[in-house]
């Protein structure tokens, strides 16, 4: 038996001897698609700032007037002290964009799924939980210790079939999916699946991390205009450029969450230059549209010339776009071959994605431009 630290270094030995050791490196998000590393500037296509938001001066801005005006932090935890008009204020803006009745603010999306899946299960004990195969890692961190039924990716008929076998006994059925699915780039059927959902008298909930302010009427996300969610996630850290999420759902739930979630009662309030910058976002999200269009085009364009050169692009219909490889070592080896090509596109590997489908997780911005994308697809060709 050795001592604590023993078994951490072992523990590490095993990470590194399965060539699953990762550290950190330093990058600076550039305008235009670049990114720095290592003294050198790179074509980025792995952060996920979609729009170029996270460098926009109006955030900055805003971030510092909001700072000066109501202070760096929120001081308290929302129902002590830490409710400012602010974070009430960007809770309506988020509702309204959303199209809901109420929204929350929570510190990061992790943390809200981690947070508000037990607390929504906490309203229906022995409640059967069902999950697609692909949901994110805060997903199951909201369902640890919960068993989980969990369906072949965007399969409706499996969905279907579980909620035949599991659901009916069981007092509530809650289905949980993305939106937008963070390493396929693919689409969930919504509609479909709220019918399936409604059909069964189950809880549809829904991440939308990829899809907000890229996706939908204004970017509103996949989820707007779709009856029949019971509560939609989504962050601020991404397309929106800054960090932090929300869930908008019902007034009711609002108020569950409120009452009940430790995630959200126990934490202090987001800080007031956050709201700014998230305040800000909210201002020019509806009106980009002609840069979510050309991600569209930009995406089209790159999984046709990945087609063309044999690579398989997991259904992709959206700016994230990966390149299946297969095994770890020809993946990271093509990731280091494009880093020597001027090019970041992080090489993705199991844990986070099945064994066997190690991949190129291509994430397109509005700063790149159509010779960035040929670029990318001379290098892989
Ligand atoms: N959900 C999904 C689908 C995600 O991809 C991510 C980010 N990797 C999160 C939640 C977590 O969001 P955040 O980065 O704001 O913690």
């Amino acid at each position: 038996m050795g001592s604590f630290d023993e078994r951490v270094a072992d523990g590490l030995a095993a990470i590194r001897a399965g060539g699953r050791w990762r550290e950190l490196r330093p990058s600076q998000l550039a305008q235009a698609g670049r990114i720095g590393r290592d003294g050198q500037g790179l074509i980025d296509f792995s952060s996920n700032d979609y729009l170029g938001l996270a460098l926009h001066p109006r955030l900055a801005e805003r971030a510092a007037d909001w700072g000066h005006a109501y202070g760096t932090g929120a001081g308290a935890s929302r129902l002590v002290t830490g409710t400012n008009a602010a974070h009430l204020a960007i809770e309506a803006r988020v509702a309204a964009f959303k199209g809901t009745e109420a929204a929350l603010l929570f510190a990061s999306g992790w943390q809200a799924n981690a947070a508000v899946i037990p607390a929504l299960l906490a309203a229906a004990p022995g409640a059967a939980v069902f999950t697609d195969r692909l949901v994110h890692a805060s997903i199951h961190a909201g369902l640890s210790g919960v068993r989980q039924h969990r369906f072949r990716h965007n399969d409706l008929a499996h969905l279907s079939e579980l909620l035949d076998r599991h659901g009916a006994a069981a007092p509530a059925r809650v289905i949980l999916v993305e939106s937008v699915y963070s390493m396929d780039g693919d689409r969930a059927d919504l509609p479909a699946l709220a019918t399936l959902a409604a059909a069964h008298d189950a809880v549809l909930i829904v991440d939308e991390a990829h899809a907000t302010g890229v996706l939908g009427p204004g970017g509103a996300g996949l989820c707007h205009g779709v009856p029949g969610i019971a509560l939609v996630m989504g962050t601020f850290s991404k397309a929106l450029g800054s960090f932090g999420a929300y869930v908008a759902c019902s007034a009711l739930l609002r108020d569950w969450l409120v009452n009940t979630c430790s995630g959200f009662i126990f934490t202090t309030a987001p800080p007031p230059p956050l709201l700014g910058a998230i305040d800000a976002a909210l201002d020019l999200v509806p009106g980009m549209t002609a840069e979510r269009t050309h991600l569209a085009n930009l995406a089209d364009r790159l999984r046709a010339g990945l087609a063309v050169r044999g690579f398989d692009t997991a259904g992709s219909t959206t700016q994230i776009v990966p390149a299946i490889i297969g095994t770890e070592a020809d993946t990271l080896a093509l990731s280091a071959r494009l880093a020597g090509a001027g090019m970041l596109a992080a090489a993705i590997r199991p844990p986070t994605v099945p064994a066997g489908t190690s991949r190129l997780r291509i994430a397109l911005r509005a700063g790149h431009d159509i010779a960035d994308v040929d670029r990318l697809l001379e290098a892989l060709g």
